[in-house]
């Protein structure tokens, strides 16, 4: 297996108390024998055709993003007491016990939300998707949280975890839960088989049909249960877009591309903000810098 290592990870200016302009480039990446495997992640990739700077910053840097938003934290929660509904325990119960955890935690809420109100909203997105009762999970234990791997040309790695495989109305297919505050856009027809997560899967496990299990978040739960098929066309096309970003992760391109244009403007929502523009209060607001982020650990670290 082909391993990295990493020549030249620079820290942010401001970790060590000078201010500058971040650097525009680094030295490529050189592979060496017997130390460190090269994994990557859909996180990675995506983040990488985001903004090269802001995967530099969290992947080589390790500036990670502060968990201040509490649908993040009750996302997770959440999903943990569905895994807990289809191995036929209280899902209820579960999520209270998860959720629970968090409640002293000083989050950022969306207006009038409150730790209540999520538990609340959550247990009853659970009791409508038993009623609903259109997604089957076989077996439970082998079929949740999936790990597939795959190696790439050059011996690196791709990691993805899949939330399920299963059936929704009785068609297998490859299923991600999301939890949200509003409605996924349904149409027009096919437009959920361009959503690049979706098309990552199937690459990773060739399976062509694919399903969005949206539980929305409002006054009164919906779930949305959006699917699609993925053609050996788009998983192809995947394929070769994972191996030239890595490659050009390899060579060390850091460029920044925050695709600014009013009124999409990605740096507004980058947590990394703050290291872009020196600014201080912003970094200490968003950011927290892993321990031993030099000594490569970040590659073990994978977000999914
Ligand atoms: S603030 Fe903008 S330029 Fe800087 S890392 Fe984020 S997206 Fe890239």
């Amino acid at each position: 297996m082909g391993v990295l290592t990493k020549i030249l990870t620079r820290s942010h200016p401001l970790a060590s108390g000078k201010c500058s302009p971040a650097p525009q480039s680094m030295k490529p990446m050189r592979r060496t024998d017997g130390v460190i495997p090269m994994v990557y992640s859909y996180t990675q990739i995506s983040q990488y055709l985001r903004c090269p700077r802001s995967y530099r910053y969290r992947y080589l840097d390790g500036w990670r993003e502060k968990e201040t938003r509490a649908a993040m934290a009750f996302g997770r929660c959440f999903e943990n007491a569905l895994g807990a509904y289809f191995r036929e325990e209280d899902c209820s119960a579960a999520l209270f016990n998860e959720w629970e955890a968090y409640r002293d935690t000083p989050f950022e809420f969306k207006k009038g939300e409150t730790w209540d109100r999520l538990l609340h909203q959550g247990v009853h997105l659970l009791q409508r998707f038993a009623q609903d009762d259109r997604v089957r999970i076989n077996n439970p234990c082998k079929d949740l949280q999936v790990k597939f791997l795959q190696t790439l040309t050059g011996g690196s790695e791709f990691v993805a975890y899949l939330d399920a495989i299963g059936e929704i109305d009785g068609v297998r297919c490859l299923i991600d839960w999301k939890t949200t505050t509003s409605r996924y856009p349904d149409g027009p027809e096919g437009l959920l088989s361009l959503d690049p997560q979706l098309i990552c899967y199937s690459w990773i496990t060739g399976i062509p049909e694919v399903a969005l299990v949206v539980f929305v978040r409002k006054h009164a739960p919906e779930i949305q249960y959006l699917r699609a098929t993925i053609s050996e066309e788009q998983r192809q096309e995947f394929g070769r877009l994972v191996e030239t970003t890595a490659n050009q992760i390899e060579a060390g391109h850091f460029n920044s591309h925050s695709g600014i244009r009013f009124p999409q403007n990605g740096c507004v929502s980058c947590c990394h903000l703050g290291l872009c523009l020196n600014n201080e209060q912003l970094i200490a607001a968003k950011l927290i810098r892993k321990p031993g982020a030099s000594d490569l650990d970040w590659l073990d670290d994978l977000v999914d």
